[in-house]
């Protein structure tokens, strides 16, 4: 038996239910709710649990847009940059970044030293409001010398240097995404998980409801709604097909996109960008560099994320990668960097994803894949004459925060100004805890690498992970996984106070435990047992979620687990 208790919350009609918690979802019920209104998420899956738990992790301050001359796009990039790193300075780290330099053209020290002058001035307020750790600095060069030292084994006659410039990391995309859903939660909005939007409600032209079902006790019901929110990422145009009358917002091409996560920490100071053998050419790029960029970035210690490498989908084609494509794709980076020498058995995990593609006729002409490069907000009112609802085709994390600026904007028009007053934050005083008492149950060197622990993870919440904890030091202060820190206590908040209710919740968005690559068998089935107890599952129950986890990695996971 998994949870089967029904969402609890105020029914009062709301302002705006937003379908889909990837992180435009997220976003668009957190600054909707900061600004007032009353809010409901509805995420069929777990928060989090699509495309937006599986990108490359980069936050993009844009610079790349400089080859298509669009300012716009870089600003946007710059300011959602800037408010990630603010909102989670624990998860949204600086990234120093390299790409080798050849020649004195297009791909010269002397264009991308022009490049960063121009770009530095572009981005003079990247750091405003910002603590002194993560300010990002200016960009600049390295000598040849020091490339080969950043790049060893680097074989290509024609570098001459380097440029060096600084984006940031999402160190866990995942837990990032969830802060904005939770503190969300906490400014009043209603966040179910495990619940499908299924249709929407009408009277007349105007959007009154939002049917839903909830797949865990199974249940239909209807929110009261004045506004739709539809954030649903692939599924958006799905969605929209199934209310008869509205038409695509996407051109209706998707292309797979895939990462390899490597256990083989092969750089370590910088995320290096090296060219792809393969030609690329970017449609409407000014100024065209010929070869698209794959990223290596040092990640959580021992691994590497590599990427990102992109496929056409047929139609109805789900994508998910096969072995074959996994192999293909390892020797497509040996031959970018011969000194990886990777084999499949470095692999550790893949991420993988669907994004929209552009529709442009010319793209058909050769194989590259031409993604979608602006994201679009659709006010079905003003194109389908459905008001009150509004679509998202969104086309990176990064640029999440101000398109949902601009979505919170469009609501002010659909459904007017917030009724309610903004920055009612739901908070309860707890007593203190007395830390002496922690420090005696377990000791001092433990406490003190649990609270180091906690403090880097949860940043603010750790106090209340601490709380948890205090109800049985001694059981719950155990560490669960030997490779990435987690202590049952951990499991218990996550159940108790962050919504979870699968094992993979736990293991791939609560925690990073599986993130980077799939957790020995004893660290899963202590992580389950403590769900178990929790959630009084049976052992039928326990070895299905356990087999859930498996799965995910296929086909990496060997048979002998199954
Ligand atoms: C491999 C890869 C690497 C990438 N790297 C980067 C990068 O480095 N930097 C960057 O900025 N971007 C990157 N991206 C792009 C970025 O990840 C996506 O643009 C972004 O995550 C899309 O978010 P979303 O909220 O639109 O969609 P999603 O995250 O897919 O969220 C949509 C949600 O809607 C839910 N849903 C669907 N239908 C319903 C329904 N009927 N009822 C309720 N819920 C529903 C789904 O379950 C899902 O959780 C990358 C993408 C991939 C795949």
């Amino acid at each position: 038996m998994t949870d089967k208790t029904p969402h609890t919350f105020d029914t009062r009609p709301f302002d705006v239910a937003v379908i889909g918690a990837g992180i435009h979802g997220a976003l668009v019920s957190h600054q909707a709710t900061r600004a007032g209104y009353r809010v409901a998420l509805v995420e069929k899956d777990d928060f989090g649990a699509a495309t937006s738990a599986n990108s490359l992790k980069i936050i993009h301050g844009g610079i790349r847009y400089l080859q298509h001359l669009n300012f716009t796009r870089m600003r946007d990039s710059i300011r959602s940059r800037r408010a990630m790193m603010r909102f989670a300075p624990h998860l949204v780290t600086p990234l120093a970044c390299l790409m080798p330099t050849s020649g004195h053209g297009i791909k010269g020290r002397e264009t991308m030293r022009f490049a960063f002058w121009l770009y530095d001035r572009i981005a003079a307020d990247r750091n405003r409001g910002l603590p002194p750790a993560n300010r990002l600095p200016t960009g600049g060069a390295l000598s040849e010398e020091e490339c080969i030292a950043a790049i060893p084994g680097l074989e290509n006659p024609t570098i001459n240097g380097a440029a060096l410039w600084h984006d940031a990391l999402a160190v866990n995309t995942e837990r990032l995404l969830l802060e904005y859903v939770l503190e969300a939660r906490s400014y009043g909005a209603a966040t179910l998980n495990y619940t499908e939007a299924v249709a929407l409600e009408k009277t007349g032209d105007r959007v009154t409801g939002l049917i839903i079902y909830d797949r865990r006790t199974h249940k239909t019901s209807t929110l009261a709604t004045r506004a739709i929110v539809n954030a649903a990422g692939p599924w958006a145009d799905r969605w929209l097909q199934d209310q008869s009358g509205i038409a695509a917002i996407s051109s209706g091409s998707w292309a797979r996109a895939m990462n390899l996560v490597v256990h083989r920490p092969l750089f370590d100071k910088y995320a290096v960008g090296l060219e792809g053998a393969r030609p690329y050419n970017d449609s409407d790029a000014v100024i065209k560099r010929g070869a698209r960029l794959f990223f290596f970035v040092p990640w959580r210690q021992h691994f590497t994320m590599i990427g990102t490498d992109y496929r056409q989908l047929a139609a109805g084609e789900d994508g998910k990668p096969t072995r074959d494509e996994l192999e293909k794709m390892i020797a497509e980076i040996n031959n970018i960097y011969p000194a990886a020498a990777l084999t499949y058995d470095d692999i550790s995990f893949y991420h993988w994803g669907i994004l929209p593609c552009r529709e442009d006729p010319s793209a058909q002409e050769d194989d590259t894949v031409q993604l979608a490069k602006e994201s679009q907000i659709i006010d079905h009112g003003a194109r389908d004459g459905v008001h009150g609802l509004l679509s998202i085709n969104g086309v990176k994390y990064t640029t999440a925060p101000v398109v949902a600026e601009k979505v919170v904007a469009m609501l002010q028009k659909v459904v007017g100004e917030a009724p309610e007053r903004p920055g009612s934050y739901h908070y309860q005083r707890l007593p203190l805890l007395d830390h002496a008492i922690l420090v005696r149950k377990i000791g001092a060197e433990h406490y003190n690498s649990i609270r180091c622990h906690l403090e880097q993870r949860y940043g603010e919440r750790w106090r209340q992970v601490m709380r948890v904890l205090y109800a049985a030091p001694e059981q719950l202060s155990r560490w669960v996984c030997p490779d990435t820190p987690l202590t049952g206590a951990e499991i218990v908040y996550f159940i108790e106070h962050e919504q979870a209710v699968h094992l993979t919740d736990v293991v791939l968005r609560r925690s990073p435990m599986g993130s980077a690559s799939c957790p020995s068998a004893s660290a899963l089935e202590a992580a389950a047992a403590i769900m178990a107890k929790q959630l009084s599952w049976d052992d039928a129950t326990t070895e299905g979620e356990i087999k859930a986890v498996y799965r995910l990695y296929e086909p990496l996971t060997r048979g002998d687990h199954h």
